[in-house]
C-alpha cells in the first residue's frame, strides 16, 4: 500500500473553523473553506472544490458546536471524493496559538500535550481553548490519525533572553510566565525562508526582517534563520497598529483608563484590543478603505496611516540595530502584499539604512514572491505572499511521514 498523502490543516477560533485539504506530494490544494458563527443563530459553512473544478459550495444550517461544524465539513469533503475516512489521510495539523517556552516544533498531540496547552490558557484566553476544542473534535472523528499541534508561538522560542524578557521583577515574571512570546511564528518562518530563496541562499547565510501586516500585524528579526526578536509579546497586543490593536502603549494608560477614566480590567482589555488600532483611530481597519478616505482628503484617515507608518519605521529601524547586517525587509500578509503605498511610505527616507522602493516595481500586482528594490540596491526589499497552511501542513507531514 502507498503511504498517505493528504493532510488536513484545521485553524479553530471560538466560533469559527477555517480549513484546507492538501496534498502534501506536491503541495497542492484539494479543497477550502470556512465555517463561520458556530454555536450561534445563523452559522453557515463556505467549502470549496479545488481540485477537479467543482464550484464553491455554501450551507446554512445550525451548528451548535465545533462537532456539528466538522461533521459538516467532512459531509462536503465526502462529496468531493475526499472524505475524511480516506486512508490518503496521513494526520490533521492544528494550529495552536500559544505554546509558551515548551513547544518549539511541531508536536503529535498527545493527552499530556493537551494538558500543557490547557495549561497556557492564561495567556492565551481567546484562542488557546478554540485550538484545543479543534484538536479534540477531530480526534473524536478519526482517533486513529495523528493529531499535530503546529504552534504560532513555537518560531519565536529561539529569542534571546534579553530580547524575551522584560524588565520587570523576576520572581513575579517567572511565577506568572510573564515574558515575550511572540505570534505569526508560522508566517514569519515561511516567509523568511522563501525569502532566503528568492534571494537565491540558504536561509542560514541571511538576515532578514520580516513584516506581517494583516489585520493583526508583528515584525520579526530573524539571523540566518533563527527568530532573534519580535514585536508581539505576552499577547498579541505588543508591537505595531494593527487592524483593532492599539500596539505598544505606555503600559500607564492601562492604570489611568481605570482610575481615572474608571474602566473595568475587561472594558481596558475591549478598547485596546478591539476598539484601538486604525479603526480606533479612523473608524476602518481595511486599508483599502483608509487609502479611499485619504485620497478624497480625509485627515483622520490620513492620520491613521501615518501613524500606523510611523511605528513601522520604528520597528524597522530597531530591528536594523538588532541584527546589525540586513540582507532583506520582506513585507507578507493582506496589508503587506497588497498595499503599495504603505510599503512605499514605510521605506521612505531610509536610504542612509540602504532601503529604498522602486516604484514601478512597487505598482506591480502579482501573487508570486518578488523585489521590489531598486536593482543593485544593498539591501533587497521583497514582497513574500504568506501562506500559513501550507507550512503547517508541510510541518505536519515531515513529522508524521518519517
Ligand atoms: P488576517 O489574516 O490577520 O485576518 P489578512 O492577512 O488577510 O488578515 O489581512 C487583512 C487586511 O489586509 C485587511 O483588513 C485589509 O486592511 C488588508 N488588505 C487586503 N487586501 C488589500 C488590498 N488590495 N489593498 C490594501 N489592503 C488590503
Amino acid at each position: 500500500m502507498t503511504s498517505p498523502t493528504r493532510v488536513l490543516v484545521l485553524n479553530s477560533g471560538s466560533s469559527s473553523l477555517k480549513y484546507q485539504l492538501l496534498d502534501m506530494r506536491d503541495g497542492s490544494r484539494l479543497a477550502a473553506g470556512l465555517v463561520e458563527r458556530i454555536g450561534e443563530p445563523g452559522s453557515r459553512l463556505v467549502h470549496t472544490p479545488l481540485a477537479g473544478g467543482g464550484e464553491r459550495r455554501e450551507r446554512t444550517a445550525p451548528m451548535a458546536d465545533h462537532t456539528a461544524a466538522l461533521g459538516a465539513v467532512a459531509e462536503e469533503l465526502s462529496a468531493d471524493g475526499l472524505g475524511l475516512d480516506s486512508p490518503d489521510l496521513a494526520a490533521v495539523g492544528h494550529r495552536v496559538v500559544h505554546g509558551g517556552l515548551r513547544f518549539s516544533a511541531p508536536t503529535v498531540v498527545t493527552d499530556e500535550v493537551l494538558a500543557e496547552v490547557e495549561r497556557l490558557v492564561p495567556v492565551a484566553p481567546l484562542h488557546n481553548p478554540a485550538n484545543i476544542t479543534g484538536i479534540r473534535t477531530a480526534m473524536a472523528l478519526r482517533p486513529d490519525l495523528p493529531q499535530v499541534a503546529v504552534f504560532d508561538t513555537a518560531f519565536h522560542t529561539t529569542m534571546p533572553e534579553h530580547a524575551a524578557r522584560y524588565a520587570i521583577d523576576t520572581e513575579t515574571a517567572d511565577a506568572h510566565r510573564i515574558r515575550r512570546y511572540g505570534f505569526h511564528g508560522t508566517s514569519h518562518a515561511y516567509v523568511s525562508r522563501e525569502t532566503a530563496r528568492l534571494l537565491g541562499k540558504d536561509p542560514s547565510e541571511v538576515n532578514v526582517i520580516v513584516l506581517h501586516l494583516g489585520n493583526g500585524a508583528s515584525a520579526s528579526a530573524v539571523a540566518g534563520g533563527r527568530c532573534v526578536d519580535t514585536s508581539m509579546g505576552l499577547t498579541p497586543l505588543e508591537g505595531l497598529v494593527m487592524g483593532t490593536r492599539s500596539g505598544d502603549v505606555d503600559p500607564a494608560v492601562t492604570f489611568h483608563l481605570r482610575r481615572v477614566a474608571g474602566m473595568s480590567v475587561d472594558e481596558i482589555d475591549t478598547l485596546l484590543n478591539k476598539k484601538s488600532g486604525l479603526v480606533g483611530l479612523c473608524g476602518d481597519n481595511d486599508m483599502r478603505e483608509i487609502r479611499r478616505r485619504i485620497d478624497e482628503g480625509d485627515e483622520r484617515a490620513k492620520l491613521a496611516f501615518d501613524i500606523y507608518v510611523h511605528r513601522l519605521k520604528k520597528y524597522v529601524g530597531a530591528y536594523c540595530a538588532v541584527l546589525g547586517r540586513v540582507d532583506a525587509v520582506v513585507f507578507t500578509a493582506g496589508v503587506g502584499e497588497n498595499a503599495a503605498p504603505v510599503r512605499e511610505a514605510a521605506m521612505e527616507g531610509l536610504e542612509q539604512l540602504g532601503l529604498a522602493v522602486d516604484p514601478e516595481l512597487n505598482a506591480v500586482r502579482s501573487g508570486e514572491p518578488r523585489l521590489i528594490s531598486p536593482q543593485g540596491a544593498r539591501v533587497a526589499v521583497a514582497v513574500v505572499p504568506t501562506d500559513e497552511e501550507l507550512e503547517i501542513a508541510r510541518q505536519t507531514y515531515s513529522l508524521v511521514s518519517n
